[in-house]
């Protein structure tokens, strides 16, 4: 379907643009002959005399300069959205100014094509109609007709196309048409032009004779037309074209002398010799600027015996006018305006017959010059038929505006050829880097993802100032045995008070959980009323302290300076710390949160050697998220972790940093503890509230198995 689509659009294509282009093309060359036809439309529509003929003239270059440049877009798929709009615009327009011919028939030749092919207009209208078709066709699936050329250089073509048609539009009007199509071209014989063959099929004319008698009036054809009755009075007569018959190519021409009423067209076109014909429609109108050289050329006539007749069909006002400004002396005969306006498009013109036929002519911008007179015509090249110049024109044509064009298509084709292939090379090198950067960070990620699975993956409990003794082993009794009976796939540790801890240990499976306290002293030992040291927490079997909470830190006055003490000691004594750190709510909303912590890593554990950081585990708990059920995101938590491994690669290398596990604490529970875990920097979580229900604290550890 979309093979058969873009074939007609093509298709159509092709038929718009061969149309316009050669519509367009023959206008333009004959600005004068659009001109006139233009003043045929306006007559037409009762509005002769009211556009003045200036604008009558750029309307007719612009008009079919327009025709021209669209035939040409449509041809290379310039713009072809906007083109294929306007061409269906311009076809709706023109159908119905046929349509209003064909049924009016106000004018007999909608000039379409110039004077290079003659339509009906019922014929015009139907070329209409299909033109219409297909530009609504092209305009429904423009994307369909294939570019002859890239986007980036389309302007060049269209204001090129432009120029040329302007161009080859003024240098017709200054000149004349660069092609004649009309009947008195160069190699005419007039007279032969007027012949009719004696075969011609004739033209069948009804006539219609109106009589009155008595008042009364009655039309009669020459059958029952009353030659007996004298009583019938003849008033007028009108005559109706039955069938039309052979019209020969010249049918309007003659030369009438006004005054004797004398026809002197057969004299004239059957002269032996040269004839000048000096033609203008309009004296009144006519460029008078060139007088000198058509006086000089009328000289030159009298002086080598050939006649020289000025054609116009001025009225006698504009004869004398232009006998007074140029002080011709030579007869002016009277022929039909429209036909000298065919015979030659420029005002004045001149004409040179020899035996009735046209052997040059001449706008008054090119008239023979003195120098160019220097002898009879008959030794001067311009006293002779010009060899037929129709392929040397076309040549220059093709040299001027089609070779250019097509250079620059292929200029063009080159130059996207080459961004076609620079494109592909930059893809090429992209996509190298592309997969050596895959590659990288595939390594990267696996390297991050077996460290990762090196690292611990810890959920510790934090019981605070919670149970009682007997509670205390109830719960942890209760966590063992869930454990044992399905058994985790990370560290599992709780940190009780200090009277839990031997107790405790004694229902403990070591090898499923792990115990901590929940601080230690930071003395060794000695006169300390009431304080438990790091020592006498390994005693009881525990492995773990939770140094640095930000409850300790608040309520107990503990400054960094004290946890450096008391994880100093707790290493010594074979614990191993789960430091915390955390922002305060203020300290985040001011965005300090960075700061805040790596400052209370570096007051606390950064002094400590590689060997020792083995048993550093960081808790990083954002006070705002403690026991409030206020939760950090999954990214907030991940954004900070990151950091702190980052600041712990700074302090003791990235593989130490891929090493350290760090957990978030704050508010976590069965819910939120997948999303949690599932980012890759947060390896566990240290948990409170939740940690003191033994079902709510085995779900968190199981988010690990999801
Ligand atoms: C804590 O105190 O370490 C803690 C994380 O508490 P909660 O889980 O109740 O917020």
């Amino acid at each position: 379907m979309n093979k058969f689509k873009s074939f007609l659009v093509n298709l159509c294509r092709t038929l718009l643009a061969i149309t316009f282009i050669f519509s367009g093309f023959v206008k333009s060359i004959d600005p004068l002959g659009t001109q006139y036809k233009i003043g045929d439309y306006l007559e037409a529509l009762n509005l002769a005399g009211k556009v003045p003929e200036w604008i009558q003239l750029i309307t007719s270059i612009g008009l079919s300069a327009i025709e021209f440049t669209l035939g040409v877009l449509i041809l290379l798929a310039i713009q072809r959205r906007l083109v294929s709009k306007l061409t269906v615009f311009f076809m709706v327009c023109m159908t119905a100014v046929t349509l209003w011919l064909t049924i009016g028939n106000p004018i007999q030749d909608c000039g379409c094509f110039g004077d290079a092919i003659r339509l009906s207009n019922s014929m015009t209208f139907g070329k209409n109609v299909v033109l219409l078709t297909a530009s609504i066709v092209v305009m429904k699936w423009p994307l369909y007709q294939v570019r002859f050329i890239s986007k980036t250089n389309q302007w060049i073509a269209t204001y090129f196309t432009i120029v040329f048609i302007v161009v080859a539009s003024v240098l017709s009007l200054y000149h004349l048409p660069i092609f004649d199509f009309r009947p008195y071209f160069i190699g005419q014989n007039i007279k032969k032009g007027m012949e009719i063959p004696k075969d011609a099929k004739p033209t069948v004319y009804k006539n219609t004779f109106i009589c009155v008698k008595d008042g009364v009036q009655k039309e009669f054809d020459e059958k029952n037309f009353p030659y007996d009755d004298s009583t019938w009075v003849f008033i007028d007569s009108k005559q109706e074209i039955v069938e039309q018959g052979y019209e020969p190519p010249i049918h309007d021409f003659s030369i009438t002398n006004e005054e004797t009423g004398e026809d002197l067209t057969e004299a004239i076109l059957t002269k032996k010799n040269y004839t000048f014909l000096l033609i203008s429609p309009f004296f009144e109108v006519a460029e008078d600027g060139n007088f000198g050289e058509i006086d000089y050329i009328y000289e030159y006539a009298k002086e080598h015996g050939y006649d020289f007749y000025g054609l116009s069909a001025s009225t006698d006002y504009g004869v004398k006018h232009w006998r007074d400004v140029t002080g011709a002396e030579y007869p002016i005969y009277t022929t039909d305006g429209t036909t000298l306006k065919t015979v030659i498009r420029s005002n004045p013109g001149l004409l040179l017959l020899y035996q009735g036929t046209i052997i040059n002519k001449w706008s008054h911008n090119d008239l023979p010059t003195a120098e160019e007179l220097n002898a009879p015509l008959n030794l001067l090249s311009i006293g002779h038929e010009p060899e037929d110049s129709t392929w040397s024109k076309i040549f220059a044509i093709v040299l001027c505006y089609i070779l250019p064009l097509i250079l620059l298509i292929v200029a063009d084709r080159i130059w996207a050829w080459t961004q076609w292939v620079k494109k592909r090379e930059q893809w090429l090198k992209e996509k190298e880097q592309w997969l050596v950067k895959k590659e990288q960070s595939n390594k990267l990620y696996q390297l991050l993802k077996r460290k990762r699975q090196m690292r611990k993956k810890i959920v510790a409990g934090n019981w605070k100032m919670n149970e009682t003794l007997q509670e205390g082993i109830a719960l942890a009794t209760e966590i063992n045995d869930a454990l044992k009976a399905d058994k985790p796939n990370c560290d599992v540790v709780i940190c009780t008070p200090f009277i839990h801890l031997a107790s405790v240990a004694n229902v403990l499976d070591k090898e499923l959980v792990g115990l901590g306290a929940e601080n230690c002293a930071d003395k060794e030992k000695g006169a300390y009323t009431g304080e438990v040291s790091a020592a006498m927490v390994k005693s009881t079997g525990a492995e773990y302290v939770i140094l640095g909470h930000s409850e300790r830190r608040q309520y107990y006055g503990e400054t960094a300076e004290i946890l450096k003490e008391k994880v100093q000691l707790a290493l010594a004594n074979g614990l191993k710390v789960i430091f915390c750190c955390g922002e305060s709510l203020e300290e985040r909303e001011a965005n300090k949160q960075n700061e805040v912590v790596k400052a209370e890593l570096e007051g606390s554990v950064f002094n400590l050697s590689a060997e020792e950081w083995k048993n550093i585990i960081l808790a990083y708990e954002p006070i705002w998220a403690i026991g409030t059920g206020k939760t950090a995101t999954s990214d907030q938590a991940e954004e900070m972790l990151a950091y702190i491994r980052s600041i712990v690669a700074d302090k003791f290398g990235k593989e130490i940093a891929a090493e350290t596990s760090i957990l978030y604490g704050g508010s976590c529970n069965a819910k939120n503890a997948d999303e949690l875990f599932s980012k890759p920097n947060i390896d566990g979580g240290l948990i409170g509230g939740a940690s003191l229900k033994a079902a709510d604290f085995k779900a968190i550890i199981d988010a690990w198995k999801k």
